[in-house]
C-alpha cells in the first residue's frame, strides 16, 4: 500500500526514538512490500527556535495532508522559562485540537519479563491489563486561562457532548473487552465532574445494560491503581486526570519507555507517540528505550493503516527483544543496550 506520515520527532530523546521507529518502518516496508512516505515537519521547542510557533504553518498543513502523524516528544528547560511567550507543550495541545484527535488510548499491560523491574511487589502485577481513555481536547488545558503576578486562573469546562463523545469510544473499547469501565472524576468537589459522572451513568445505563461502570474519585483512583490494579478493565479520564494517571500506571510495566499510544478522531486518521516526554535528563546519551515509540508505530499501523499483521509484527518483534533479554538501562541494571543497538528490525 502506498500512505503518507507525518514524523514530528520534537525534542530532548524524540529524534533519538524516532531514527528506531524509522528502521522498523523500513524494515515492514521491505517485508510487506509497501511504499510509505515520511515527511519530518518541526514541532516543539526545536520549531520555536526555527520559526517563532511551536506548531508552524507548514507542519500544520503536512500533518492534515497525512494519513497519520508519528510524534516523538516535546518540551525541555531550554524553553520553559515561566515568562516565556509559547512553550513547546503548546503546540502539542493546538496540534490536537487542530486535528480534532479527541481521545487518547493508552495501554497498560504488564510484560512478564519486566515485572521485577516494576517498583510495586509482583503479586499485584499479575494480569495487569488495562485500557485508558482519557479525553485529549478539552477540560482544564483547554479552558480560559489568564496570569499576572499576583493572579492566575485555568477554567475547567465540559459540555456534555464532549463528555458522550469519549464515553462512547470507552463503551466501544470495554465491549470488545470485559465490559467494565471505571470512570474517574472528582464529583464531590468539581462541577465538571458531577456532569461528567451523570452523563456517563445515563447513557450506559440507558443503553449499555451490559456494561458495568464503577466510578471512583480521582484521589482515592491514584490508590486503587497500585493496591488493585489487576481489577481495572477500562479506565474513562478526563484530560488532566488522564494524564496524571497513566504515567501512575506506566510504573506498573517498570517504565514508561515501554508504553504507546494513540490520538483518535472520528475517522483512522490520528496521532501516535509514547507516553512518555522529552526526557532531557538523558538526551544524547544513547540511553533511551526506545519501545513505547516503535510500538506507537505499530498503532499507526493497525488503527490509521489497517495494517494488522504488519502492527503484529513489530509487537512481536519487541516481546522477542525482552524474551532475549536485550534491554535498555531504564529496564535492568546490568549488560543494557542502547538505544540503537536494540535489534528490532531485524526481528521484523
Ligand atoms: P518525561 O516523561 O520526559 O521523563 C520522566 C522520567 O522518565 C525521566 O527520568 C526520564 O529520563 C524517564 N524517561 C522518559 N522516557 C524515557 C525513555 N523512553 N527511556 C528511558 N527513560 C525515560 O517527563 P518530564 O521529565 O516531567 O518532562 C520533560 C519534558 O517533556 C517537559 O518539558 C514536559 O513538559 C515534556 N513532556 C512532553 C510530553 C509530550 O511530548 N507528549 C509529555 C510529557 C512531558
Amino acid at each position: 500500500m502506498k500512505a503518507k506520515v507525518t514524523l514530528l520527532s520534537g525534542d530532548g530523546i524524540g529524534p533519538e526514538i524516532c531514527q528506531e521507529a524509522l528502521k522498523v518502518l523500513s524494515a515492514i516496508e521491505d517485508k510487506y512490500d509497501h511504499e510509505i512516505e515520511v515527511r519530518e515537519a518541526l514541532f516543539g521547542g526545536i520549531a520555536i527556535d526555527q520559526t517563532g510557533s511551536p506548531y508552524p504553518d507548514q507542519t500544520r498543513v503536512l500533518c492534515k495532508e497525512s494519513d497519520a502523524v508519528l510524534l516523538g516528544a516535546v518540551g525541555g528547560p531550554k524553553w520553559s522559562d515561566p515568562k516565556s511567550e509559547t512553550r513547546p507543550e503548546k503546540g502539542l495541545l493546538d496540534m490536537r485540537s487542530d486535528l480534532g484527535v479527541y481521545a487518547n488510548i493508552r495501554h497498560i499491560k504488564t510484560y512478564p519479563q519486566l515485572i521485577e523491574n516494576s517498583p510495586i511487589k509482583n503479586k499485584y502485577l499479575e494480569n495487569v491489563d488495562i485500557v485508558f481513555v482519557r479525553e485529549l481536547i478539552g477540560g482544564i488545558y483547554f479552558g480560559q486561562k489568564e496570569r499576572n503576578e499576583n493572579d492566575a486562573m485555568d477554567v475547567c469546562q465540559y459540555t456534555k457532548d464532549e463528555i458522550i463523545r469519549i464515553t462512547q469510544v470507552a463503551i466501544e473499547l470495554a465491549s470488545a473487552r470485559k465490559n467494565k469501565i471505571t470512570s474517574v472524576d472528582k464529583a464531590n468537589v468539581m462541577a465538571t465532574s458531577q456532569l461528567w459522572r451523570s452523563v456517563t451513568t445515563d447513557l450506559i445505563e440507558s443503553q449499555f445494560k451490559d456494561i458495568e461502570l464503577e466510578h471512583i474519585l480521582v484521589d482515592a483512583a491514584t490508590m486503587h491503581l497500585l493496591s488493585r490494579p489487576s481489577d481495572f478493565d477500562v479506565i474513562l479520564a478526563d484530560n488532566l486526570f488522564g494524564d496524571i494517571l497513566t504515567d501512575e500506571a506506566s510504573m506498573l510495566t517498570g517504565s514508561i519507555g515501554m508504553i504507546p499510544s494513540a490520538s483518535l478522531g472520528n475517522e483512522s486518521f490520528g496521532v501516535y507517540e509514547p507516553i512518555h516526554g522529552s526526557a532531557p535528563d538523558i538526551q544524547n546519551q544513547g540511553i533511551a528505550n526506545p519501545c513505547g515509540m516503535i510500538l506507537s508505530l505499530a498503532l499507526l499501523l493497525r488503527h490509521s493503516l489497517k495494517l494488522e499483521t504488519e502492527a503484529s509484527a513489530i509487537e512481536s518483534a519487541v516481546n522477542e527483544t525482552l524474551n532475549q533479554g536485550i534491554y535498555t538501562a531504564d529496564l535492568s541494571n546490568k549488560d543494557v543496550v542502547d538505544t540503537a543497538h536494540n535489534g528490532f528490525s531485524n526481528r521484523i
